[in-house]
């Protein structure tokens, strides 16, 4: 008799999203005159850089051709992307990060939900709340969590990183060590980023407990102030204890290429076993790699046309941030982020619920935005805009809030 993976049943319901949706679609019945503009996307909307599609067309032709055709890619990705990755985006930044460390992928989200396989399943884990709900959930499946306690909106065996206004969004060194420790920054969804003495203390720790840091720097292209670390390989000692995921979902709007990579350096190691080896066990046997010509178009990404094509995207995108920002703050919220991320957190006002000044914004504004609780409890009273619509919209959006 077949039986199922009962972990499943303990995922509580992708609620998030789908609420969201169904409110949206709800209002607009009700109004059907209503010119109702999202900020709550995560998704970009700005169409890939020419000198991308350029080299997407040309790989398309090398797969017409019996002399240029290619089967299979390389399990770990193709030498000419995995070369230009850690030139580009790690000895440029004086990582010691080589090619034969990078796993080249379809995306981060599949690699930071895979990742915890090669653990142990008695292994603690440590997220911040809020939270990018995949962490959590891809070890709820696993079966690593314990139980969901439905009163506190938390998983029984999981150690939850408070992120607030307190601290900075940033998480304190909890008392007691988990194993695994999953850090983002820049930060979805709170837009913020940690310095590199605070990233330095948390490497630090986690060498001294044996714990392994799942450094998730899908956002690191959206950095603009000097001092914050782009990659957690800045620090000293990262390479014994971290793995980072990297995505060129934001940073080229691959997010229906589908492109992303991960580093596991080669002296990482847990119980006297290094996890590049297990990893690429792992990639090996249940991924057959990155369609080559998304892996030509990922190439072409680092062309100095393609460098400036995507530079011009993410200011784009940027300037949308900062628009929000200033415009929120204009209008009296107190609001973070949106300077080295396209993510503004603000605090609702009067003590509103998330969901209470989402239906509020909805209703008065027709501005649909993301309720922070849906990223965790610590997100209760937190509201998450953008910046990744067009300018027009975005403007609209702003005044529409100052005017409320
Ligand atoms: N990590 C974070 C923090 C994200 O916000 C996202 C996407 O929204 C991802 C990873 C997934 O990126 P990808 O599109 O490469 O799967």
């Amino acid at each position: 008799m077949a039986t199922i993976n009962k972990n499943f049943t303990k995922l509580p319901g992708s609620y998030l999203f789908s609420t969201i949706a169904k409110k949206v679609n709800e209002f607009e019945k009700a109004n059907p005159d209503a010119k109702i503009i999202r900020l709550g996307i995560g998704d970009v909307t700005k169409p890939i850089a020419p000198s991308v599609i350029k080299a997407l067309h040309s790989a398309v032709d090398e797969m017409a051709n019996a002399d240029t055709f290619k089967g299979y890619a390389p399990d770990l990705g193709y030498a000419f992307l995995r070369e230009k990755i850690a030139m580009y985006d790690y000895k440029d930044r004086g990582c010691d990060v080589n090619a034969d460390e990078i796993f080249v992928s379809d995306g981060a989200k599949c690699d930071c939900s895979n990742i915890q396989e090669i653990f142990g399943l008695d292994n603690t884990i440590g997220v911040c709340d809020p939270v990018y709900p995949v962490y959590v959930d891809s070890n709820v499946m696993a079966g690593r969590t314990g139980d969901y306690n439905s009163k506190t909106d938390r998983f029984d065996n999981v150690i939850y990183m408070p992120c607030n206004s307190d601290n900075g969004f940033v998480p304190e060194l909890p008392d007691k060590a988990p194993d695994l420790i999953y850090l983002c920054f820049p930060n979805n969804p709170t837009g913020a980023v940690i310095s590199k003495d605070r990233l330095q203390e948390w490497v630090d720790y986690a060498i001294k407990n044996n714990s392994v840091i799942l450094y998730d720097s899908a956002y690191e292209a959206f950095i603009s102030e000097e001092n914050v670390p782009h990659s957690i390989y800045e620090c000293e000692g990262a390479r014994k204890c971290a793995i980072e995921f990297r995505s060129f979902s934001k940073t080229a709007g691959f997010t229906g290429l589908r492109l992303g990579y991960t580093v596991v350096p080669k002296d990482l190691m847990v119980e006297g076993v290094a996890l590049h080896g297990l990893w690429a066990r792992r990639h090996g046997t249940k991924y057959n790699g990155a369609p080559y010509i998304v892996q030509k178009a990922g190439e072409a990404v680092y062309s100095p046309e393609g460098q400036r094509e995507i530079r011009e995207n993410i200011s784009y995108y940027m300037e949308n941030a900062k628009i929000i920002l200033d415009g929120v703050k204009k209008a009296g919220f107190e609001a973070y982020g949106g300077v080295n991320a396209p993510y503004i957190w603000l605090k609702t006002p009067s003590d509103m619920t998330s969901w209470e000044f989402f239906d509020y914004l909805l209703e008065k504004a027709c501005v649909v935005g993301t309720p922070g609780v849906g990223f965790g409890p610590e997100g209760e009273n937190y509201f998450r805009l953008t910046a990744f619509g067009n300018r027009e919209n975005t403007i609209k959006a702003i005044d529409r809030i100052k005017k409320l």
